[in-house]
């Protein structure tokens, strides 16, 4: 998370002053549960609350989707703020100053670059929209959004604007001819802003204005803003036949397209009720839709979706509908886009129009209960790729239908679900005409071939999902430990390294390695410090705000502990099993022998963990030494 300048121990105090409660009933009703506070969720739709807020451990989480973590993260979500403005504002809230480090030399002048560009910016979208309204050689563009059938109050609602037909028209309205006017802006400002562009130099000075261009001339201007509503870039449209299309700002330290999308700032609050994001290709589409009342829409910037795009949408919502051509050319943007999306745990769909309409032109004659309906038709991406696919391969060659069914194979691959991979299996093999068993046994050669090699790139180590819940034995001892159950002689039974699950050895081992003054684990600071972990946090908030269902902690632990180290022992007598096995096969007597051994003093401790009931902890924990 990107911690800003803002020192860690104002981050900390103001964690300390804020009340969560507080802060989370701005925003939606609680009312009392126990020691918590319950409320309806606001990341998901539900009847009966599942949405937890524990003012003791000063974190949110909600039993229902999984989302959760402490004040910070709660206003990030819920006004899409970022980690610094968050912390600033609460600061701001409960009267603490937030003093930033001193920034480095370099920092700074960035920092004032890209205020100065925000500003810049904003006169710059001011300029184009009083063009668009005032101007009478503006008038071809306001016949052109007319027709269109933009109202007025879209073109307010949007910034939207037009660039004169002219070379110098921002230039003399911004800079005063080179000069510095009103605003202070000079050449290199508005060039570096993207809004002018250097003629070839010819032995002209830096900062005479002669030496520079407007880049957008005669277009309708779109001003791209961020979730703060600051004009970071700008889209433009030519308005007759010119080319090409489309133009953007160039890249600026404010404006990178890759992890922009076009709208949110507006649509924000219809992602979050309805709950879902519409990704369209143009940014007229997005603003038709939003005019026909479809307010959940967003558009790239003429670039293919990244995965920051992905994380982007992610802080709002885990539904995502992307509007694909059904052609050959749409069917390769999705495939693109799948493996972006696998893993991301977002549920994608794809909706495709009909032949020859875009999304204006569907809404504007449809309407949009149409529209909405065609999205909640709409097939997974993954069917979509699949069906794409199989339509092509139908269409070619053998050599195409061959070609066809090894990358269907490979997308199923990609299934987790195993019904659902057995019935597209059924399918594919059905509308190929091929022998289903053929099919399966092709896909198998395939599949073992892919997991040695998920295996040696690391991808299996990546552990399970968050939400996944833990072996059942490390859940009953990570419960007890977060609900401060466990006595000194208990946590010195404790090892991360007894546990399998690596959200349980990660956070076991950080609570334990974080001592107070009194040399007791500090509980509380980890929940708060691990609460919103991309690995474990799920897991802490879950299971230290459920109830501790045991009546008994010590047979508790002392059960999952027993259970625990004979998993351990068990395994261990396997491989040393193995290694003796080895051993002998290589003619090794001396070191089988010594495997053996070990193998007998395993055996015997697992017997004594078997046969005695409740274990003295003292004796089993001799097992390690
Ligand atoms: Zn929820």
């Amino acid at each position: 998370m990107d911690r800003g300048l803002i020192p860690e121990d104002i981050i900390n105090r103001i964690r300390d002053r804020a009340d969560i409660v507080e802060v989370v009933s701005a925003h939606l009703s609680l009312s009392k549960a126990g020691q918590n506070f319950k409320g309806l969720c606001p990341f998901h739709s539900e009847k009966t609350p599942s949405f937890i807020v524990s003012p003791s451990r000063q974190m949110f989480h909600c039993f229902g989707c999984g989302e959760g973590g402490n004040v910070f993260t709660l206003l990030m979500k819920v006004e899409g703020a970022s980690f610094p403005t968050a912390v600033r504002n609460l600061g701001e809230k409960y009267g603490i100053r937030v003093e930033e480090k001193p920034a480095s030399p370099a920092a700074k002048q960035r920092a004032e670059q890209v205020e100065r560009l925000v500003e810049l910016n904003k006169a710059a979208a001011e300029f184009f929209h009083k063009t668009l309204l005032k101007d009478p050689p503006a008038e071809p563009a306001r016949v052109y959004l007319k027709q269109r059938g933009i109202t007025a109050e879209t073109i307010e609602r949007f910034g939207i604007g037009y660039a004169p037909q002219a070379w110098d028209g921002v230039l003399k309205a911004l800079t005063k001819g080179g000069k510095q006017a009103k605003g202070g802006w000079t050449v290199e400002d508005l060039a570096a802003a993207g809004l002018i562009v250097a003629r070839d130099q010819g032995g002209k000075k830096p900062g005479d204005a002669s030496g520079y261009y407007d880049r957008f001339r005669g277009r309708v201007i779109l001003p791209i803003r961020d979730l703060q509503k600051r004009v970071i870039g700008f889209g433009g449209r030519v308005i007759d036949d010119g080319v090409p299309k489309y133009l953007n700002s160039p890249e600026t330290p404010l404006f990178r397209k890759g992890r922009t999308l076009y709208g949110l700032e507006i649509a924000r609050e219809g992602i979050t009720r309805e709950e879902q994001v519409v990704i369209v290709e143009g940014y007229f589409d997005a603003i038709a839709l939003h005019q026909a009342g479809v307010t959940n829409v967003v558009a790239t910037l003429g670039t293919a979706l990244t995965s920051e795009h992905v994380d982007l949408v992610r802080r709002f919502t885990r539904r995502v509908v992307l509007l694909f051509d059904p052609d050959a050319a749409g069917v390769r943007a999705a495939l693109r886009t799948l493996d972006l999306f696998l893993g991301s745990a977002l549920a994608v769909q794809v909706g495709s129009l009909p032949q020859g309409e875009d999304p204006d032109t569907f809404v504007r004659s449809r309407g949009p209960e149409a529209f909405t309906t065609l999205i909640r038709q709409s097939p997974s991406l993954l069917d979509f790729t699949v069906a794409g696919s199989l339509a092509t391969g139908l269409q070619g060659s053998v050599e195409d239908r061959v070609r066809c069914v090894e990358e269907v194979l490979a997308l199923l691959q990609k299934l987790s679900n195993p019904v659902e991979k057995a019935a597209a299996l059924h399918h594919v093999a059905d509308r190929l005409g091929l022998d289903e068993k053929v099919l399966v046994e092709r896909y198998r050669q395939l599949t073992s071939h892919a997991s040695v090699v998920d295996h040696a790139s690391g991808d299996a180590s990546v552990g399970p999902v968050e939400s996944a819940p833990l072996p059942k034995d490390e859940e009953v001892l990570v419960r007890l430990l977060l609900h401060d159950k466990l006595t000194p002689p208990m946590l010195a039974q404790l090892a991360a390294d007894d546990f399998t699950d690596p959200r349980a050895r990660r956070l076991i081992g950080l609570i334990l390695e974080r001592r107070n003054e009194r040399g007791e684990p500090a509980v509380n600071e980890a929940i708060i410090s691990l609460q919103d972990d991309p690995q474990c946090g799920g897991v802490v908030r879950a299971l230290s705000l459920s109830e501790l269902p045991y009546d008994d902690a010590g047979t508790a632990f002392r059960d999952s502990l027993k259970a625990l180290r004979l998993r351990r022992i068990v395994d261990e007598i396997q491989e040393v099993k193995a290694a003796q096995m080895a051993a002998e096969r290589a003619g090794q007597a001396e070191a089988a022998r010594s495997l053996m051994l070990r193998q007998n003093t395993l055996q015997q401790e697992r017997q004594r963990l078997l046969s005695a009931g409740p274990v003295p902890l003292s004796e089993v924990g001799s097992v390690n030494a």
